[in-house]
């Protein structure tokens, strides 16, 4: 018998109609001779119609609070696909995630998880019930208190209860048919992948692709789970994300597997810092006190006529939430660390093209900046890693160059790729 752990996303079960469909893909699993552990997202929209919930009661929710109402959506949908299980005449048992055994630390709003006990979860699947689990959530042993995983940290809880438990597979539905060369919603010539290694994953993950939560990939990595990527409403067997230890010994890695883009992330230019050694540990001691994660960096060659006076700029891109507390901490910081002007712009957009085979093929990024040039696209910024190449433009041309460098490598498809539900909220 195998085990399975199944994961659906938050328009997969929408709505009462999609909680039944999902019920009897569940039923239909086991039936076919399988242990099956399910793991949940909140219904539809519901995290984030919480979370302007509590906006609306308060400009500065506490996050212990925030988490106790975020985690309330994932107990929704649990308790609802039970009651659908056990309506169609299966067994099924919901568990938060507390009761499930996840623990993790106590960072409420983006916690780690630590340890998983599911005891609770093997004795259900003992006495032959489909254990429903909510996503999302942990416990504190110390604080004792609910902390929830990051926003889509569903697909987190599901890989890490398929470790715990050893399961055969983790499966993870949303509403598309797997990992494509490219958001479908965006691109929708992008083209489904059968397979993908884990490091193209995890690199689009990072790039903003939002098909799977960046941890709950590392935590297949590190675990080697059999992670699969498939959609609620068909039968396509969708994408597995494979590493030497899950099958993919034989796979030729493909030169580029995928386009992200990434609206979330703002840009800082530090302009005029005198240039001395010490002044970039100095700004980014500063923006880690602020408690940002940055990601792209560019320092400009320096300028200026003598050496006591040349002065150069530092740019890098954080996430949008986080810019006004850099911004403040920078400020407050300008006498230290003597630069000219901040100058900071929200409206860009990030596009990553990710491949492992990048590695060992050249003119990877002369096809890429041969596809701006022909969109006459600007570029503002470049940042490269082993296997992937990121580029920042003005926000209102991101698209466009997405589409300009998914035609340029060839990843365009025929066939218009299928989006069978959700807001993509
Ligand atoms: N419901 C949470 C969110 O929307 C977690 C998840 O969907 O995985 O972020
Ligand atoms: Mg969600």
């Amino acid at each position: 018998m195998a085990l399975i752990v199944q994961k659906f996303g938050g328009s997969s079960v929408g709505d009462a109609t999609k909680i039944k469909h999902v019920a009897k893909r569940v039923i239909e699993t086991q039936k076919a001779g399988n242990q099956v552990v399910v793991v949940v997202s909140a219904m539809g929209d519901t995290t984030d119609e919480l979370m302007d919930l509590a906006n609306q009661v308060t400009d500065n929710p506490s996050p212990r609070e925030l988490d106790m109402l975020l985690t309330a959506g994932e107990r929704i949908s649990m308790a609802l696909l039970a009651l659908a299980i056990n309506a169609a005449g299966a067994q099924s048992r919901s568990f938060t995630g507390s009761q499930a055994g996840i623990v993790t630390d106590s960072k409420h709003g983006n916690a780690r998880i630590a340890e998983v006990t599911p005891d609770r979860i093997r004795e259900a699947l003992d006495e032959g019930d489909i254990a429903i689990v909510a996503g999302f959530q942990g416990f504190n042993r110390e604080t004792r208190d609910i902390t929830t995983l990051g926003r889509g940290g569903s697909d987190t809880t599901a890989v890490a209860l398929a470790a715990a438990l050893n399961a055969d597979v983790c499966e993870i539905y949303s509403d598309v048919d797997g990992v494509y060369t490219a958001d479908p919603r965006q691109i929708p010539a992008a083209r489904k992948l059968d397979y993908i290694d884990v490091e193209s994953m995890l690199e689009l993950a990072a790039a903003g692709a939002k098909i799977l939560h960046i941890r709950a990939v590392e935590f297949a990595r590190r675990h080697n789970v059999d992670l699969r990527v498939r959609s609620t409403f068909s039968t396509d067997p969708g994408t597995r994300v494979i590493s030497g230890k899950t099958g993919g010994e034989n796979m030729e890695e493909s030169v580029v597997s995928g386009v992200a883009t990434d609206k979330s992330q703002t840009k800082i230019i530090v302009v005029g810092i005198p240039d001395l050694p010490g002044k970039a540990a100095e700004v980014f001691n500063v923006v880690a006190e602020a408690g940002a994660n940055i990601d792209m960096i560019v320092q400009n060659t320096a300028t200026g006529v003598d050496v006591d006076d040349k002065v150069s700029d530092i740019s890098f891109t954080l996430p949008k939430g986080d810019s006004a507390k850099v911004v403040g901490a920078l400020e407050a910081n300008q006498p230290t660390l003597g630069y000219r002007e901040l100058e900071v712009d929200h409206e860009i957009g990030k596009i990553s093209v990710v491949g492992a085979g990048m590695r060992t093929h050249s003119g990877v990024s002369a096809t890429l900046f041969n596809a701006l040039a022909k969109a006459g696209i600007n570029i503002e910024m470049i940042s490269t890693s082993e296997i992937r190449i990121s580029v920042v433009t003005d926000i209102t041309e991101a698209d466009a160059a997405a589409r300009a460098i998914h035609t340029a490598f060839g990843l365009d498809s025929d066939i218009e790729a299928v989006v069978y539900a959700g807001t993509g909220r």
